[in-house]
């Protein structure tokens, strides 16, 4: 049920996604004394670093040689929320309204509705759901033995594990997961790999079964998984498998949903930004892989650029005397029991 706000004053900006981009905008917007509520669709914060890539190491994030995914979105958290942003996770947002005599947006989501004075959108590659088996049963073990996601490493402890797919995420999973359960066998449907032949040549030299031209037929077990029919396309020859957890990486879909219809400009799945990351409506701004301009660049490194420029932006929109240069952080003090400024 959506609830009704209007009794509650609207903050100064609704972030929607709270991955790298979103997390530095809250830091960045509570450095500049705005009130902000950030939203995103995953049930954690930290977007892809924190649900695709967790233990892969990022070598162009500035400032570190190297870091783990889950560490940069656990420093990007921690910094994120030092202002005590409005955290509303596992709401995918859905409608915008404008009242222009108030000039306040009312932005609903699958929860409930928000009153805001700015929103800046950072979706990265909009709300993101991974692609699930078209098995008839397959919906009734998933987390009882089916999971599409890895939050817990654990969970696949001395496990018999079947991982499905041929990209990134199930080869780094097939490697990560290959030292903790107890066999992994992965499955592809072809001999082609789009994961990073880097990491496909370390699954090559570990102990990870690798079938090729194998794809999944059937799935099976009393509640949980318990076994798995695979098959060789080329043949059509079966095998049964006894297993004890799958692990499916058959790709993701993304749409920018409901915010297609929001009326901004768009470029394909992009959203329009000028050099302020403005887009063509007012007091609505957007910033990292979702903003699209000329000689646009999607690196961690611009999201965090265009973050800063966007929230400069939008307290300047909101109070026109506000400087838009927020002067170094160096002098800025640092909020009550948080981290220094820098
Ligand atoms: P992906 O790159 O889309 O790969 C999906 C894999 O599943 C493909 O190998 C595909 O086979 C296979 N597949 C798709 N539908 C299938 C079906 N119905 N039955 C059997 N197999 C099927 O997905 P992803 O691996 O989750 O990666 C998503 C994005 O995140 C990519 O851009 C990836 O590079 C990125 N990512 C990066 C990292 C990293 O940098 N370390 C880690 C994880 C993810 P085909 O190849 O035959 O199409």
């Amino acid at each position: 049920m959506v609830e009704s706000t209007s009794a509650i004053p609207p903050v100064d900006i609704a972030i929607i996604g709270a991955g790298p981009t979103g997390l530095f905008a809250a830091f960045y917007a509570g450095l500049r004394q705005m009130s902000v509520t950030l939203i995103d669709s995953l049930d954690m914060p930290g977007g892809q670093l924190a649900t695709l890539y967790p233990e892969k190491y990022i070598y162009d994030a500035p400032g570190f040689p190297r870091v783990l995914a889950k560490d940069l979105a656990g420093s990007l958290i921690e910094q994120g929320l030092q202002y005590k942003p409005t955290v509303c996770l596992g709401e995918q947002v859905t409608t915008l309204d404008f009242d222009s005599a108030t000039h306040v947006f009312n932005l609903s989501t699958s929860k409930q509705s928000h009153r805001t004075r700015s929103i800046l959108i950072a979706a990265g590659v909009g709300a993101f759901s991974a692609k699930t088996l078209p098995l008839t049963n397959a919906g009734q073990y998933v987390g009882h033995g089916l999971y599409y996601f890895v939050s817990q490493v654990d969970t696949f402890r001395d496990k018999r594990v079947l991982i499905v797919g041929g990209g990134d995420s199930a080869v780094d999973w097939a490697n990560t997961l290959s030292g903790v359960a107890g066999q992994v066998t992965l499955i592809h449907r072809r001999d082609q790999f789009r994961a990073h032949e880097q990491a496909v040549a370390q699954m090559g030299r570990s102990a990870v079964a690798v079938k090729v031209f194998h794809e999944l037929k059937a799935i099976g077990g009393e509640g949980r998984i318990e076994h798995a029919t695979i098959f060789d396309n080329r043949t059509k020859a079966e095998e049964a498998l006894a297993v004890d957890a799958i692990l499916v990486n058959i790709g993701f879909s993304n749409t920018l949903g409901p915010i297609k219809n929001w009326g901004l400009d768009l470029e394909g799945a992009a959203i329009k930004v000028d050099g302020m990351m403005q887009t063509s409506r007012p007091g609505i701004f957007a910033a990292g892989d979702v903003a699209t301009y000329p000689g646009k660049l999607k690196l961690i490194a611009t999201g965090f650029g265009e973050a800063a420029i966007a929230v400069n932006y939008a307290k300047h929109y909101l109070d026109p005397a506000a400087n838009i240069f927020p002067g170094h952080s160096t002098n800025l003090k640092p909020p009550q029991g948080g981290a220094h400024g820098r």
